[in-house]
């Protein structure tokens, strides 16, 4: 359901749809399953009413996500720079989904503040910078999927959902919410899921192919990981993975192999605040993930670049890994006490 205000503005998107000539649907870097579903999900949808639509992503999307219906459509930034920048100078209608600021696309974010497109804001991150003609801009839905099909289903009617952008759609809400564990307590999220499934969804398909479709090694570098390089400190309730550049060659990673991890160390007694460390060429990707109120996106802002939601937060740390891990182990004692309260 979108609030009274934005059913207004549902018309005022619809308007300005109707009157471009070339609409650039776009998402943060390093994109994840909840950006993918909804820049393709939307995709789909307007494609299918006749919106000169392109997708443009600031760089490829993890090897789990390959399979889902319309990814040999995207414009790739990383790959074929001159056609995406092209696309987004040109564009008069730029929507941006899954993400709250420009930065979020790194090197790609620079033609899109160059652009004199209109921008329309589709997400849930909370506080979205003031680069946007227009926000749908909600904190409390579980995905951006989840406000695309809101959004669509006011501006259109319910018909504009086929089978491939309910299952893109549907991508997003589940990998959002660890398959309907989290940031899902609102009854709305499971009959916007329920009516995605009603436009022919094969969830058990849909499962299989997002979490059972993993390479041997990967199992083995998530049992590595929790082996021996998983650290407990049970008296800040928190934990921390972290892996070397070398430990990753050796397991063959693949974009996307680690995700999931950061919530491993959530699933052990008494754990409300878990990040994972992972070692790149001139940075440490750090993953911040907690339960209950502890608020990994402070966090993250304040210490590692970053920033995300109260639960699950990204950022990175310009040191080694091993100064990271120290860096971490010297800060979790500032938060001891609101660690403890959590
Ligand atoms: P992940 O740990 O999967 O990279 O990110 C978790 C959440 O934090 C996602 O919602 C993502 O959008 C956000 N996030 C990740 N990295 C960054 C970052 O560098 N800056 C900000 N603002 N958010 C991030
Ligand atoms: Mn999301």
């Amino acid at each position: 359901m979108l609030l009274k205000s934005d059913v207004k503005k549902v018309q005022e998107f619809k308007n300005i749809l109707d009157s471009s000539k070339s609409i650039v649907l776009t998402t943060h870097h390093n994109p994840d399953g909840d950006a993918v579903g909804s820049i393709l999900g939307l995709f789909h949808a307007l494609k299918s009413k006749g919106y000169p639509v392109i997708a443009v992503t600031p760089n490829g999307f993890p090897e789990f996500l390959t399979w889902m219906p319309g990814t040999d459509k995207v414009i790739k930034y990383s790959d074929q720079k001159i056609i995406a920048v092209e696309s987004i100078l040109n564009a008069d209608t730029i929507i941006c989904l899954d993400f709250n600021g420009f930065k979020r696309t790194e090197e790609m974010g620079e033609y899109l503040l160059q652009s004199r497109g209109r921008k329309i804001l589709i997400d849930h991150h909370p506080n979205p910078e003031n680069q946007f003609d227009i926000q749908f801009s909600f904190t409390e839905v579980s995905s951006t999927c989840e406000l695309v099909y809101e959004v669509l289903s006011n501006a259109f009617s319910n018909d504009i959902v086929s089978t491939d952008c309910a299952i893109c759609l549907f991508v997003g809400i589940m990998t959002d919410t660890g398959s309907f564990s989290y940031a899902c307590s609102r009854g709305r999220t499971f009959k916007v899921a329920g009516e995605l499934i009603s436009k022919g969804v094969d969830v058990e398909m849909i499962q299989g192919l997002v979490y059972n479709n993993f390479s041997a090694e990967r199992m083995r570098l998530m049992g590595f990981s929790l082996n021996e390089k998983m650290k407990i400190f049970p008296e800040f309730k928190a934990a921390y993975i972290s892996l070397t550049k070398e430990e990753l060659k050796r397991f063959k990673n693949k974009m996307g192999d680690t995700e999931g991890f950061v919530n491993l160390p959530l699933a052990i007694k008494g754990i409300v605040f878990s990040v994972l460390f992972v070692e790149h060429d001139s940075f440490v990707k750090v993953s911040l993930r907690s339960r209950g109120t502890f608020p990994v996106n402070e966090v993250s802002q304040k210490h590692f670049n970053g920033g995300g939601h109260t639960n699950a937060a990204g950022g990175k740390a310009f040191m080694s890994l091993s100064q990271a891990e120290n860096y971490f182990e010297d800060m979790l004692k500032s938060y001891s006490s609101q660690l403890n309260k959590s």
